[in-house]
């Protein structure tokens, strides 16, 4: 195997005590390659089977996504795990068929419904912006429209209608998401999900702006003292910021490399 000798010393806090370390992966960009079409990404074969080992060997592993908990587990398709679905903002606990929606998000429901549907227009759709319903929020993708620049234009105009409206707009690979007024992204979702849990050790790994969140709460967790080490993984890609490659601790090319993390995740 051609596990670099960075990778090796980078995931050293996590071997070190695997029963109370957590692993949790972004999925769209780092355990499944970025399609065209989003309802077409799947986890192949081999990462599938990595992943179930890494499962079984780690305190928790876990799923971080955008995606609705339920559909980023399809993707995955491994029903042992937990998924921490639309950033953080709802889990599926392992072998759970309902994902529990944060506590504080469930009075932005009805709001958030009715702003997706005041959006969903006729121009966005002549467009062919696929506008995404992930409960309390709305996400907006111009990804593989004929013409992407006037789609994207489209989208801009929502999200000034978003903020008119004093709600939150966040940018991510080809997707505008529009979300409350309330923190909800991947760190404090992960925070969450570590709090009642006897993990010391995280891993977390990523290729999006949306993970530099998750990056800055291992920073605050480590910091805090309420765990005793972390380790950032960057997954370089073309579309993806500069950052998840500067702050992480190690970095992998692509998904297909994600491979060799979870490899190395099981040796030592
Ligand atoms: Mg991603």
């Amino acid at each position: 195997m051609s596990t670099s000798v960075a990778m090796v010393d980078a995931l050293a806090p996590v071997h070190e005590d695997p029963a109370h370390s957590a692993i949790l992966l972004d999925v769209d960009g780092t355990l499944a390659p970025i399609v065209r079409h989003t309802q077409d990404a799947l986890v192949d074969e081999a990462t599938r089977a990595l992943l179930i080992d890494v499962s079984r060997r780690y305190g928790l592993v876990a799923c971080v996504s955008g995606r609705r908990a339920s559909d980023a587990r399809r993707i995955v398709s491994i029903g042992s795990i937990a998924y921490l679905g639309s950033h953080g903002s709802e889990l599926l606990a392992p072998g759970s068929v309902v994902p529990k929606l944060d506590r504080e998000l469930e009075p932005w429901t009805r709001r958030m419904q009715q702003f997706l549907r005041e959006t969903d227009s006729t121009e966005l759709q002549h467009l062919r912006v696929r506008i995404e319903d992930k409960g309390v929020i709305a996400g907006y993708h111009w990804r593989g429209a004929p013409n992407e620049d006037a789609a994207h234009a489209g989208v801009v105009e929502v999200a000034a209608r978003a903020e008119a409206a004093g709600l939150r707009t966040h940018w991510g690979r080809k997707v505008l998401e529009v979300r409350p007024p309330v923190s909800i992204d991947k760190g404090v979702g992960i925070t969450k999900l570590l709090r009642s849990r006897d993990i010391d050790v995280a891993l977390y790994a990523g290729d999006d702006e949306t993970d530099l969140d998750a990056f800055r709460a291992l920073n605050e967790l480590t910091e805090s003292g309420r765990l005793r080490a972390a380790v950032r993984v960057g997954v370089r890609s073309d579309e993806g910021p500069e950052e998840i490659v500067s702050s992480a601790d190690v970095v992998v090319d692509g998904t297909a490399n994600v491979r060799s993390l979870l490899e190395a995740l099981l040796t030592n």
